[in-house]
């Protein structure tokens, strides 16, 4: 009878830790929707410079699959990762099936989350089929706009960049900081995008086309995720 009383004092004192440090949120962003949104809206809060909310993405040049399909199932699969992890996931949407919401709102859902990263997943395309490998997109720095989640979305992207080449051993390209993103510009928490590799690249297509790519790809944005929240990665699996 006493054992059982100090167990469950000991239960009672585990459910009060577990509540005072809730886990982090992160949000998943998959590139793109079903049908792209040719509207504009401001690069940045005040910007007079506008582009268009979202251009549809690619599409792989042997598979013929779209870049929204992809992203989509690489997100959800990282969802149930995370998940697993004890992360807490937000996604920006999960279907495919109506025009893309642009990225004001992207950005929006992933500051009203408090999102502790915003993660989004996307594919490359290029002109030309030899442009292959896998790079991660972070905010350059400017006072009013991205000041504020400039460091950590570099630390992120860093971070996330080394998993996802190593899951997927495609050609590093690195990180590329850029001004001009919506997404990130408007993006109070701090926020990257990965191009997983190019669906332009008949090899990099074929791959990604695949569960088991996928299913790495995953593994990749996992594990960087859970270094960047200081987590250990190896709570992704494998
Ligand atoms: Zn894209």
């Amino acid at each position: 009878m006493r054992a059982l009383v100090v167990a469950a004092a000991a239960a009672t004192l585990l459910a009060g830790a577990a509540r005072a440090a809730p886990s982090p949120v992160v949000v998943i962003d998959p590139g793109h929707d079903a049908q792209a949104n040719l509207a504009t809206e401001p690069i940045g809060p005040g910007s007079a410079t506008r582009k268009i909310e979202d251009g549809g993405g690619t599409r792989g040049v042997v598979t013929g699959i779209r870049e929204p399909d992809l992203t989509l199932d690489v997100s959800l699969r990282l969802r149930s990762l995370l998940r697993d992890a004890g992360v807490r996931v937000v996604m920006t949407r999960t279907r495919t099936a109506g025009k893309s919401m642009g990225n004001i709102a992207r950005a929006r859902i992933a500051n009203r989350a408090g999102a502790a990263l915003f993660l989004r997943v996307h594919a490359d395309g290029a002109s030309v089929a030899s442009a292959r490998g896998t790079h991660t997109l972070t905010p350059a720095y400017r006072r009013g706009w991205t000041d504020d989640v400039y460091r950590p979305s570099r630390r992120a992207a860093s971070l996330v960049q080394a998993d996802v080449v190593r899951a997927l051993g495609f050609p590093d390209r690195g990180i590329q900081e850029h001004l001009d993103f919506t997404g990130f510009n408007w993006a109070d928490v701090p926020v990257i995008l990965v191009e997983l590799g190019f669906m332009t690249n008949p090899a990099e297509d074929r791959a990604l086309a695949t569960g088991t790519v996928r299913h790495r790809a995953a593994v990749g944005l996992c594990r960087g995720t859970l270094r960047f929240l200081g987590r250990p990665p190896a709570r992704c699996g494998i």
